[in-house]
């Protein structure tokens, strides 16, 4: 067995294949390139990475989906029999509630933008995977179950392509036996379409500062569960949304509730990672939601069977960085196109997919390569994206500066000026700090406490984990990596109980005692292999200490239609 330290120097090299176009992400927005760019220039070679097991294994959404996206990228979707949405929203419902009640706020107050009419209740990662096979069939080659690892540079410092990340390392970076290296995917363009907070994607706003004239991206945690629930008891097409509890009015979030076809709810609850005490878990903030005397009803008698959670992006408008740098390009989530209030990002996903391909087909058809897609940064906001988060961009600042109550007041009264008058009294407000550096210190909070599961409506993380389906292979490096190890317990535990125990939806972070009976010699625990990817880690910690990579390609969540 060669040593482990000596791993670089040993490595076989890589192969590698060349292409016009690598798209890294096999969701809305990455299909949507590779579609529109066969559509345009059907003899442009075109490849997809994805790192979950099929194409749909690593998707977790709402979801409501606006067609706008689908209508434009395949207009012929609803004759298709196996289109992946068949449930058009039926009644649309939006409450305020409180502790043991709530008020339902009539829709004629609600701006035109927030109506979910003519909008389809379905699962976004059976959308990808119907996006995946038509991809296949204009020639596009996919490859699930590989992760996208590192970007490749040209001599003058544009991406060039990518490297999926070698096979078979142990825990100690050692070659296991049928160790595989990696693959060079070079291309003139590279995409990145990773969603929210993405590895690749992050290195890229790095290195070429694209962030540099925008403000800070703002995220949410988004907690998702599939139930079986009783006929009598399904409404399909219903969609229901609700703010306030369980959250205080400081904390920002609230929740989803879709019934789908075939007696399927789909019920889930943001928490918006600008949350100020430590003590907040937003995993047991979902568990409660679902006890409130208007939601538990659903659930009587119902079953559990699916769980996942993906971080959300919620900056918007003001938060979208530059989207070219040389070589490449941005796309979906990876760049942040949700619209917040309508909690919708898959149309927007699709559509700047689509937009991205455009030019990219300009430049190879002009014979050009590996420079910036200048383009496709100037065309965006003039576009239906652009009008899409621009109308809303007020929202979630407002949110954040007057609290759930009046924020949603002043923020519907702007929605109402932008809609009607394509303009803000308010201008253009800003978001303030990044969400890592909002918690408060825990002498300066009151503890937040949680009831206990009971198994039946509310559960915890394990046995949450265990119905999301995730697997790592154990024997290799963590992919949860900490700058420097002794942060967790020689500040975020004293300072603040060291959240990453409450944050992360899967019980990956502990901290385990020594001596627990006088909680003396505290050791951070990580459990990589539970891992759902949701990427909370990597944008909350205070110390911003904690680096997502992808792990070995195929790991991960094994979402069946989430
Ligand atoms: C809880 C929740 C509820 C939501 N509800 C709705 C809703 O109701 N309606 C709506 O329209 N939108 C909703 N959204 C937003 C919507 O899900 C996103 O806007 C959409 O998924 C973005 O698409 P995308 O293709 O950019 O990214 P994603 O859908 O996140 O897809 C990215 C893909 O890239 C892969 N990937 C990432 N990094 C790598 C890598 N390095 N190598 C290989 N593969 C990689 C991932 O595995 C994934 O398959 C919701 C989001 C959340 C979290
Ligand atoms: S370790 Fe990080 S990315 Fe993985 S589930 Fe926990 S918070 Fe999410």
């Amino acid at each position: 067995m060669p040593d482990a330290h000596d791993l670089s120097e040993q490595l076989p090299e890589r192969e590698g294949m060349d292409y016009d176009v690598v798209v890294v992400g096999a969701g809305p927005a990455g299909l949507a390139a590779a579609i529109r760019l066969k559509q345009i220039a059907p003899d442009a070679s075109v490849v997809v990475v994805e790192k979950g097991s099929e194409v749909g294994a690593h998707i977790l959404s709402g979801a409501v989906i606006d067609p706008a996206g689908l209508d434009a990228l395949t207009p012929d979707w609803r004759d298709d029999p196996e289109r992946p949405l068949v449930t058009p929203v039926s009644e649309d419902r939006f409450y305020y509630l409180g502790h043991s009640g709530g008020l339902r706020l009539p829709n004629a107050l609600m701006p035109p933008l927030m109506s979910n009419h003519g909008n389809f209740v379905g699962s976004l990662a059976n959308v990808a995977r119907w996006l995946g096979r038509r991809a296949e069939a204009l020639g596009v080659e996919i490859y699930p179950g590989f992760s996208a690892s590192e970007l490749l540079f040209d001599e003058n410092g544009a991406v060039r392509g990518i490297a999926t990340g070698d096979m078979g390392v142990g825990k100690e970076g050692e070659m296991k036996p049928g160790f595989t290296r990696g693959m060079e995917l070079r291309g003139k363009y590279t995409l990145l379409a990773e969603g929210a907070r993405g590895s690749l994607t992050k290195l890229a706003v790095a290195r070429y500062d694209l962030a540099a004239a925008c403000e800070p991206q703002k995220y949410g945690i988004g907690l998702k569960e599939l139930w079986q629930i009783d006929p009598a008891l399904h409404k399909p097409g219903l969609v229901q949304h609700s703010f306030g509890w369980p959250l205080d009015n400081g904390t920002g979030g609230g929740s989803f509730l879709y019934h789908l076809e075939d007696g399927l709810v789909s019920v889930g609850f943001v928490v918006h990672l600008n949350y100020t005490n430590p003590t907040l878990s937003p995993f047991d903030e979902f568990q409660r939601f679902k006890t409130h005397p208007m939601i538990a009803p659903t659930f009587a008698g119902a079953k559990r069977i699916a769980y996942g959670a993906r971080a959300i992006t919620e900056g918007g408008w003001q938060s979208v960085p530059r989207l070219s740098f040389p070589g490449g390009a941005l796309v979906g989530c990876a760049a942040g196109f949700v619209n917040v209030p309508r909690i919708k990002g898959s149309h927007n996903a699709i559509l700047s997919g689509m937009l991205a391909a455009q030019h990219v087909a300009d430049a190879l058809a002009a014979g050009r390569q590996h420079d910036e897609l200048v383009s496709y940064e100037e065309a965006w906001r003039d576009t239906a994206i652009g009008d899409d988060l621009w109308r809303v961009r007020n929202v979630k600042p407002l949110w954040s500066r007057l609290g759930t109550f009046f924020g949603v007041l002043v923020g519907g009264l702007d929605m109402w000026f932008n809609t009607l008058l394509r303009r803000s009294p308010l201008g253009t407000l800003s978001h303030g700090k990044p969400d890592h550096a909002s918690l408060k210190p825990l002498a300066e909070v009151t503890p937040i406490v949680y009831p206990k599961p009971d198994g039946k409506l509310t559960f915890d993380r394990l046995s949450s984990v265990f119905v999301s389906n995730t697997n790592h292979e154990e024997d290799q490096p963590s992919h949860l990596r900490l700058a420097d190890p002794t942060i967790p317990v020689r500040e975020n535990l004293p300072l603040y109980g060291e959240p990453a125990r409450l944050y992360c939806p899967a019980g990956v972070y502990e901290i385990v005692y020594g001596d627990e009976a006088r909680r003396a010699d505290p050791r951070f625990v990580i459990n990589a292999q539970n891992c759902v990817h949701c990427k909370t880690c990597d944008i909350k910690d205070p110390a911003q200490n904690i680096t997502w990579v992808p792990p070995e390609g195929g790991g991960g969540p094994n979402y069946p239609n989430m």
